[in-house]
C-alpha cells in the first residue's frame, strides 16, 4: 500500500458493534470481565485503548514499523527510550537539538548517572570518536530544530550496527510522509505528534516506533508503568488528521520552497536554512533520505540584532507568534528566547543559532498571501 493509502486505511477497521467507519472514541478508564482474567483483551485503559490501539498501528504502518506506542508528549515518548537505560550508560547526540530534548537529558536525566555528551553529527567520526564501550544509544535528530541541519541516517545507523549502539531518530521536522528512519536502519523512530501528524495545533503527543520486539516490549511495559498515555479523544483527533497528511506535507512542501527562494533573494536577508538548497550543507544526504525538503525555514536578517527580529516579529499579520510547528497555519518564531531558551548562549551560538535567527513554520495557506505577509513583516 502506498502512503496515502496507509495514512486512510491502515490499522483501521469499521466498529465491528455499528459499523461505523470512524474509530469510536473509547472513553472508559476500564473494561467489564466475565470472570477473573477473562476479557475482551482490554483490562484497564493505561495498559490499553481500542482508540489508542488503532491509531498506534496507523502510525507504525506509516513508518514502516512493526511495533508503534503512543505517549502523552513527544517528550514522553523519549523520555520512555532513555528509561530503557542504566545509570552509568552513556548517550551521544547532535550539539543542534530541540531544546525540550537537551533540557531533558542534562537536567533530569544527567542526575540518574547516565552520560550525555554532544558532537557535530554532521560528521559522522565525530560520533566515532567518543563512542565508548558504554555508548548504548545514539539520539539524532533531522533535519534539527531550528537549524535545519541534515544527519546522514544511514551512516549514523551502520556505526551503530557496527559498535552495536543502539540508533533513534527524532523524525519531528521530516513527518514520515518525507522521512522513514527505520528503512535507512535505524531501530528507533521517535515523532512529536503535536506538530506535522496531528496537523491541526490541537493536540500534544508522542510516538515510538521500531521493529524490534524486545525494544517495543521494554517500551510497553514503560508506558504501562509510567503511565504517560494520550487520552482516546486526543488519539481520534490524530487519527483525523492523519488521513490528510500526505495532502498537508504537499503543500507544505510547495510553500515552504516558494518562500526559501522568496528569502534568499531578499535584499534584506542575509542567511537562509533550508535543505531544499544546493549549498545546503548536506543537501545530497537530504535528496538521498528525505522525499521532500519541508516547510521548516530559518533565517537571519542583515541587520543581525535582537531589535531587529523583534520588530519583525511584531509585524506579522497572518504568521502567528508561537511555540510550535507543523501546523496547517503558519507560524513564526524566535527559538533564542521560546523554544531553544533552556540552551547556554554560548552553546547556542557555537552553532549558528544567533539571537536574531527567526523560524518560520509555513502553513498551507495560500503562499503569495504568506510572502506579502513577510514582505511587509521585513520590510
Ligand atoms: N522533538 C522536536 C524536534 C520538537 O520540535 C519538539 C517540540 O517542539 C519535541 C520533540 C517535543 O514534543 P512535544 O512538544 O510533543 O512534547
Amino acid at each position: 500500500m502506498k502512503f496515502g493509502t496507509k495514512a486512510l486505511h491502515a490499522g483501521i477497521e469499521p466498529d465491528p458493534s455499528t459499523g461505523a467507519i470512524m474509530t469510536p472514541i473509547f472513553q472508559t478508564s476500564t473494561y467489564v470481565q466475565e470472570e477473573p482474567g477473562v476479557h475482551k483483551g482490554y483490562e484497564y485503559a493505561r495498559t490499553k485503548n481500542p482508540t489508542r490501539d488503532a491509531l498506534e498501528k496507523n502510525l507504525a504502518a506509516l513508518e514502516n514499523a512493526q511495533f508503534g506506542r503512543c505517549f502523552g508528549s513527544g517528550m514522553s515518548a523519549t523520555e520512555t527510550v532513555i528509561k530503557t537505560l542504566n545509570p552509568g550508560d552513556e548517550v551521544i547526540s547532535t550539539s543542534d537539538l530541540y531544546g525540550g530534548t537537551y533540557r531533558l537529558f542534562t537536567k533530569v536525566f544527567a542526575k540518574y548517572g547516565i552520560k550525555f555528551t554532544f558532537v557535530d553529527m554532521r560528521d559522522v567520526s565525530n560520533i566515532e570518536r567518543v563512542i565508548t564501550n558504554k555508548t548504548k544509544l545514539i539520539w539524532v535528530e533531522t533535519p534539527t530544530n531550528p537549524m535545519m541541519n541534515i544527519l546522514d541516517i544511514r551512516a549514523i545507523a551502520d556505526l551503530g550496527r557496527k559498535k552495536n549502539v543502539m540508533v533513534a531518530v527524532d523524525n519531528t521536522f521530516a513527518s514520515p510522509y518525507l522521512q522513514n528512519p527505520l528503512d535507512l536502519g535505524a531501530d528507533i523512530v521517535m515523532h512529536s505528534v503535536t506538530k506535522y501528524i496531528a496537523g491541526h495545533s490541537d493536540v500534544v503527543m508522542g510516538f515510538l516506533g521500531t521493529n524490534d520486539p524486545v525494544v517495543d516490549e521494554r517500551f510497553a511495559f514503560i508506558q504501562n508503568s509510567s503511565g504517560a498515555i494520550p487520552g482516546p479523544q486526543d488519539c481520534f483527533l490524530v487519527l483525523r488528521g492523519i488521513k490528510t497528511l500526505h495532502i498537508r506535507m504537499q503543500r507544505h512542501c510547495e510553500n515552504g520552497e516558494r518562500i526559501a527562494n522568496y528569502l534568499k533573494n531578499h535584499h534584506k536577508v542575509e542567511k537562509v536554512f533550508w535543505p531544499g538548497f544546493e549549498d545546503h550543507p548536506n543537501h545530497e544526504v537530504a535528496k538521498s533520505q528525505m522525499r521532500g525538503f519541508g516547510g521548516m525555514i530559518s533565517f537571519i536578517q542583515k541587520e543581525d540584532t535582537i531589535e531587529q527580529a523583534n520588530k519583525t516579529l511584531r509585524t506579522f499579520k497572518i504568521f502567528s507568534l508561537a511555540e510550535s510547528l507543523g501546523g496547517v497555519e503558519s507560524l513564526v518564531g524566535h527559538p533564542a528566547s521560546m523554544t531553544h531558551a533552556s540552551v547556554p548562549r554560548e552553546q547556542r551560538l557555537s552553532v549558528g543559532l544567533t539571537d536574531s535567527l527567526i523560524r518560520l513554520s509555513v502553513g498551507i495557506e495560500d503562499v503569495d498571501d504568506l510572502i506579502a505577509d513577510l514582505e511587509q513583516a521585513i520590510g
